[in-house]
């Protein structure tokens, strides 16, 4: 493994780190406070291939290997995590997609999701059930050619604005994990209900909903994989899904320590700049110590992910996400403590990535389950 990122992928980040700087910093702030999804925004980042940029070319893709793909994220969330998070989460369902789903699927979804035309949600999570993923209500029962799916979903990215969603339910209720299957479904079918939720403390411009699915219908064409078998894809589908929170934990905590470090060389008490006293400088030295860390980390699970090694790519994919998310959330703390009561209004940037930061410690696993899934594997 190269220690030092090849000229392609410096220009990929200097590409994304543009577009951040010129078309999604200067409207983060006011999308956040309107909590409005980033809907045209999406086409233009398409436009330069930061939409679903791992999809291969044939689909409309950028075909980009998985340390460029995590390099777009970091960057989009390095620019705002409301925005360009809304934008790097526009593909989530597309790896479970490529991987499972078959050819007529592909073509007919893929070129519009790199497109930018629409994301795709993913509905896991349910009210009674998120960490427990087997322990899923949803139910989709056999009717004809027909499956008919019943049932809720909870906290899903994009389920208000995508015009397609993979949505996991029961097929064999009686068995558990090996009882699962994963349906691709157009979200205008009758009996689908998104609802945005919009209390969420930080990522305010995503779009996160609750679902109800009450008896849609899916043709069994549209069975993403096999049936009975959607846990262990979903499994397979965690490993790249952590190490793009990981990219995204990394890309705030940069962006809160550039703050940091803007703030602390402008501000001054005891007639001196806060950044020659030895407590701001060290709270700077921990916070950039902490994201290499969290970014090499990333970078080495991404690069895990094609070794064709599972376990490896399991296990350093845990280990990135829990060790980047936890970062960043200590990162943004500190960032906002060097600017003391500035940083705790939303005057200065550091106050919303503050909150921001915080969801990468609970999705895709909380933190605890990243441990779990570390110790299983060592134990
Ligand atoms: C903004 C946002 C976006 C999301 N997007 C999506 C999405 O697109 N699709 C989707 O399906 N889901 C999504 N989620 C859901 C997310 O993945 C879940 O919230 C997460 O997996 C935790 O589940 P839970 O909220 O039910 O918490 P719970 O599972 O109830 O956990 C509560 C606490 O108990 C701990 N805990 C639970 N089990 C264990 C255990 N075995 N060992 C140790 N500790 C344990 C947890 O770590 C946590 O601290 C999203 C959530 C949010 C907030």
């Amino acid at each position: 493994m190269s220690f030092h990122l090849e000229p392609e992928r410096e220009a990929i980040r200097d590409a994304v780190r543009e577009f951040g700087e010129n078309e999604i910093r200067p409207i983060a702030a006011e999308y956040e406070a309107e909590q409005r999804y980033p809907a045209e925004l999406l086409a233009d980042a398409a436009a330069l291939d930061f939409v679903a940029p791992h999809v291969p070319e044939a689909y409309g893709g950028a075909g980009m290997d998985p340390i460029s793909t995590a390099i777009v994220t970091e960057e989009l969330w390095r620019a705002d995590p409301g925005v360009g998070g809304s934008i790097a989460a526009a593909d989530f369902g597309t790896g479970m997609l490529l991987e499972y789903g078959d050819e007529r699927l592909c073509e007919e979804w893929l070129p519009e999701i790199t497109a930018g035309e629409t994301p795709i949600a993913t509905g896991i999570s349910e009210p009674a059930h998120g960490s427990n993923v087997a322990g899923m209500e949803t139910r989709a029962e056999k009717d004809g050619d027909e499956w008919v799916i019943d049932g809720q979903k909870m906290w899903i990215t994009n389920g208000t604005v995508a015009d397609v969603a993979i949505v996991m339910a029961k097929t064999s209720p009686e068995r558990g994990h090996t009882g699962i299957t994963a349906f691709l479904t157009p979200t205008d079918v009758d009996g689908y209900e998104a609802t945005r939720i919009t209390n969420k403390l930080g990522i305010k411009a995503q779009d996160t909903a609750e679902i109800v699915l009450d008896d849609i219908r899916v043709p069994e064409e549209n069975v993403v994989g096999e049936v009975d078998r959607g846990f262990y894809q979903l499994m397979e589908f965690f490993a790249p899904a952590r190490v793009d929170v990981a990219a995204q934990a990394t890309g705030v905590a940069q962006a809160a320590l550039e703050e940091a470090i803007d703030y602390a060389t402008e501000r001054e008490q005891f007639d001196r700049k806060i950044a020659a006293f030895q407590a701001i400088r060290h709270k700077i030295a921990e916070m950039a110590t902490g994201i290499e860390a969290g970014r090499s980390l990333a970078y080495r699970a991404a690069s895990a992910l094609e070794s064709g090694d599972d376990a490896t790519a399991t296990r350093l994919a845990a280990m990135a996400k829990l060790f980047a998310s936890e970062t960043a959330v200590d990162v943004t703390d500190e960032a906002l403590q060097v600017h003391g009561g500035a940083g705790y209004v939303s005057d200065h940037p550091i106050e919303r990535f503050y909150r921001d930061a915080r969801i990468t410690k609970i999705y895709d696993g909380t933190s605890e389950i990243q441990k779990n899934v570390i110790a299983d594997q060592l134990l």
